[in-house]
């Protein structure tokens, strides 16, 4: 089948350009918008991530400040950290970067960011105003997801979804999102009994979890629209998504690529997200 490659680089860029022009002005009237990326680990995957958050930002006109707590800080050492960007003038945007230590969750300390510097939306309170249909930050991964649908005119209103993947970051408030656009959303797990039977009679197939080539053509109805969220490591250091692009591929209509699919989206909305904090704080 000719599938369409579900591309996020024009739409990152245009999301880019715009964040541009919105920090600059922050930075005519005062200050640049300032992020706060908080590291606990000492993860290489993680200090690369971090590594192009930083180019981002200072492409778009946003100042960076990692903090570096150490792979062994304790969930004390991480609430304080963000307590104290969360009070602090000089802060507009928070983002913890994951992994944390072992032993301790997202769960264990998102709730020391103040809902208006998260930026990634990971906090309860976000996540809560998300299922709420309130205004807040939603995770920047998820919003990624529907905007890049919604920019390759894919229309999400009464499709059958299916979210591969539970996690407070990427699948439930995914998943939150595509019901608000009124898709009739279905959500797999890794306790799901029978993954191709819930995943193949759906529209759409968002595979988020973290697993390499778990979504083969197997999985999917002829016709489908593919999203990969998946970016892991494969034994030769590439970074693969959760799809098998080559099965997937004879029978899909579109499929998203990885790299340059969800990821790049993702960035340019956390940006997004930073300088929109700091717009509400000037404001306030
Ligand atoms: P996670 O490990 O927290 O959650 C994975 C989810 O997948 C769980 O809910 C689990 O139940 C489900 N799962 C695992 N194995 C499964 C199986 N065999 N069948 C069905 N479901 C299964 O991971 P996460 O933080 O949600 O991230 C998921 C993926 O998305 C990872 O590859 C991550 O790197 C990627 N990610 C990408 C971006 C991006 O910008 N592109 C951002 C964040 C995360």
């Amino acid at each position: 089948m000719d599938t369409v490659s579900l591309t996020g680089k024009e739409l990152a860029a245009a999301i880019n350009a715009d964040t541009k022009v919105r920090a600059a002005v922050l930075t005519a009237s005062g200050t640049a918008p300032r992020l706060a990326l908080i590291v606990a680990n000492d993860d290489p995957a993680s200090a690369w991530y971090v590594n192009s958050l930083r180019k981002a930002a200072e492409r778009i006109g946003i100042a960076c400040e990692t903090v570096d707590l150490g792979a062994d800080a304790t969930v004390a050492a991480i609430r304080a950290e963000l307590e104290a960007h969360s009070a602090a003038a000089s802060t507009d945007a928070i983002m913890l970067q994951t992994p944390l230590p072992a032993g301790i969750t997202l769960d264990d300390v998102s709730s020391s960011i103040a809902a208006t510097k998260d930026v990634d939306g990971v906090s309860p309170l976000s996540l809560g105003l998300l299922a709420s249909g309130l205004e807040g930050f939603v995770p920047a991964t998820s919003e990624a997801v529907v905007e890049l649908l919604k920019q390759h005119q894919i229309m999400l209103s009464g499709r059958n979804v299916t979210v591969v993947g539970r996690s407070n970051i990427v699948g439930k408030p995914l998943a939150q999102l595509l019901l608000a656009e009124n898709a009739t959303v279905t959500i797999a797990h890794s306790r799901t009994a029978d993954l191709p039977s819930v995943t193949a009679t759906a529209d759409i197939v968002v595979a988020a979890a973290g697993r390499i080539g778990l979504v083969t053509g197997k999985h999917i109805r002829e016709g489908a629209v593919v999203v990969d969220v998946g970016t892991n490591e494969a034994p030769d250091g590439k970074i693969v998504g959760d799809v098998e692009a080559d099965s997937v591929r004879a029978k899909a209509s579109a499929l998203s690529p990885v790299p340059g699919g969800v990821g790049p989206v993702t960035t340019a909305l956390l940006m997004r997200h930073v300088v929109t904090a700091a717009e509400n704080a000037r404001r306030a």
